[in-house]
């Protein structure tokens, strides 16, 4: 700014107005533009790192394909990408995800079944927003609804031969407690766009993937693709419940329709991407543990309590959760697992871990000493998370007993809850309550009952102990086939290929890793193993785009839900030429 004229009076000079006036109608265009448009402050840095060779070491840890750009729809996608990068394309996609958002999808755990409550027709609402909104999407695909509620949208590709690729979403949010609404920053179902995040229950789980993949499909039928392979477009409504309802029997039309193992691909929610340091590691889940619940029931005889036995109902269900958590399962780190995989990819990339734990990581492969090192090491840093990924865990969830207090307790009952490893089933899990109770239940005078099987004493027993499951248990899934896999290839292909153009500010000059993972939860998944061996749970978001997930303050970063976009375009051009699939 040049030198301004001495003013004569005590009012600012013309041009000090002028330029101040310029300046605040600056400060609100910015601030104006950053709600209507936001902007990445850093451009474009080719990061170059994972398509160059890396050193064998790392390579043998952790092996990495090459980016993969699709070749037949360019420049298509990346007319695609200038798009999602203007400021009409920002506007738009993210005001679809608000309006998804505002359209209050909850489902509640008292909803009768679909059909025979009214409050699921809020999922009509979510129908009617989609129409609407994307109009290609509903005049070229074929629409069949599943239990009412659930989408299935075919894009039939001109080559029938080809197995299709399905993409997976879910409709329905968790509910927002009214007791917390005073804790939301913004108010639940707004959608509110702030300039940065996307506020409101479901914008990330999972309204970003139901938006991002249908909008990747409007988008391309924007610009006349046409493809080869059909894609398949799936929406449960019920995936907080279990997905019984929805994604089950969407699961059994899809096979019915393309047979088992039809499918070529299946992306559903689950894994993302970690920045850290100069490293983004991308981690598609490719296992998922298993699930059991438990229920012990101790029956003792009633009576008064003036003369009570040595221990209550109450007294010996609560000795039983002792001898269980006690007695844990085994958790070890195996070489076959997924999580060891995962863990070498961390060793080879992230240097968050020590080099004593990454040297014992990158012998483990052949030496068992290194491996029961590495075993040991990971046990001290955090054995919760490494009895998580590396065994079946156990938690009491519930306990009820009791009813007065001067009134013996004739029946009482636990509840754990068992995340399977990877590697074990739900009939491993039950068979270990026998081998820790029935010797407890002899020395305790007690009958036991061990889903279906008794052990413990013969004659008169002062009570009885049964342990049975509530609904059936989820064995693990199956493991989706990784290296050698042409699913994996183009999948994680284009993952490194998505990342390494984004113009995300946070990815610019990081070396982009993609590595296998294993989901400690269960989604709707579980319902399409007989479709295809290639499900990947990832939702290309990052790690630190998303919060508040089933609690207050929901919201995803505008940017993350965008490079999603971008992501699940190219993948359906990859899948798509792809002859590996
Ligand atoms: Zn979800």
């Amino acid at each position: 700014m040049g030198r301004l004229p001495e003013s004569r009076s005590g009012s600012p000079p013309r041009r000090v107005l002028v330029v101040a006036a310029g300046l605040v109608v600056l400060a609100l265009y910015w601030s104006f533009s950053d709600l209507l448009c936001f902007h990445s402050l850093v451009g474009h840095v080719p990061v170059p790192a994972a398509s160059a060779p890396l050193p064998i070491f790392k390579h043998s840890l952790c092996p990495q394909v090459k980016p993969l750009n699709p070749t037949k729809g360019d420049p298509l996608f990346q007319d695609i990408d200038a798009y999602l990068m203007s400021c009409e394309g920002k506007n738009w996609t993210i005001d679809s995800l608000s309006q998804a958002v505002r359209t209050p999808t909850q489902l509640f755990d008292d909803f009768e079944l679909p059909g025979e409550d009214p409050r699921w027709d809020v999922m009509l609402d979510m129908h009617d927003f989609l129409r609407g909104r994307f109009p290609l999407v509903h005049a070229k695909l074929d629409i069949h609804k599943i239990n009412r509620y659930g989408l299935v949208y075919t894009w039939k590709g001109s080559d029938e031969s080809l197995k299709p690729l399905v993409l997976t979403a879910h409709m329905d949010v968790v509910p927002v407690n009214p007791e917390t609404r005073r804790e939301w920053d913004q108010p639940p179902f707004s959608g509110l766009f702030d300039g940065n995040n996307v506020w409101g229950r479901g914008s990330a789980d999972d309204k970003a993937m139901l938006i991002g993949t249908i909008t990747a499909i409007e988008l391309l039928l924007q610009r006349g693709y046409m493809p080869r392979r059909t894609v398949i477009l799936a929406y449960g409504f019920d995936e907080e419940r279990g997905g019984r309802n929805g994604a089950r029997t969407i699961g059994q039309h899809l096979v019915e329709l393309y047979g088992q193992n039809g499918a070529a691909m299946l992306i559903d929610e689950g894994g993302q991407y970690f920045i850290h340091d100069d490293i983004v590691m991308a981690i598609p889940n490719v296992a998922e543990k298993g699930a059991l619940n438990v229920q012990i029931e101790v029956a003792t005889p009633g009576g008064h309590s003036s003369v009570p036995p040595a221990h209550t109902g109450i007294g010996v269900l609560s000795r039983i959760v002792a001898l269980l958590e006690d007695n844990p399962f085994p958790a070890m780190l195996k070489r076959d697992s997924t999580y060891f995989r995962s863990l070498r990819c961390e060793a080879a990339y992230d240097d968050s871990f020590s080099d004593e734990l990454r040297g014992y990581l990158a012998r483990a492969i052949s030496d068992d000493a290194a491996l029961k090192a590495a075993q040991k090491k990971l046990l001290q840093l955090d054995e919760n998370l490494f009895r998580a990924f590396a065994g079946t865990t156990q938690a009491v969830d519930v306990i009820h007993g009791g009813l007065k207090y001067n009134a013996l307790p004739e029946r009482a009952h636990a509840i754990i809850n068992h995340r399977i490893a990877e590697d074990s089933s739900v009939a491993e899990t039950a068979s270990r309550y026998a081998q820790v109770l029935a010797p407890f239940a002899t020395r305790m005078n007690l009958t036991l009952e061990s889903f279906g099987t008794m052990y413990g004493v013969q004659g008169p027993a002062d009570g009885h102990i049964t342990v049975s499951t509530i609904r059936r248990g989820l064995n693990p899934a199956p493991v989706t086939p990784t290296e050698g896999s042409g699913a994996w290839e183009v999948l994680s292909g284009t993952i490194l290929s998505s990342l390494d153009t984004s113009e995300r500010a946070e990815l610019a000059g990081k070396q982009i890793v993609v590595a296998p993972g294993i989901m400690i939860a269960n989604s709707d998944t579980k319902w399409y193993r007989r479709l295809t061996r290639n499900i990947f749970r990832y939702g290309h978001i990052g790690k630190t785009d998303r919060d508040g997930m089933h609690t207050v303050n929901e919201a995803i970063k505008a940017e993350g839900y965008i490079e999603g976009i971008r992501f699940y375009t190219r993948l359906i051009l990859n899948v798509d030429e792809s002859s590996l699939l």
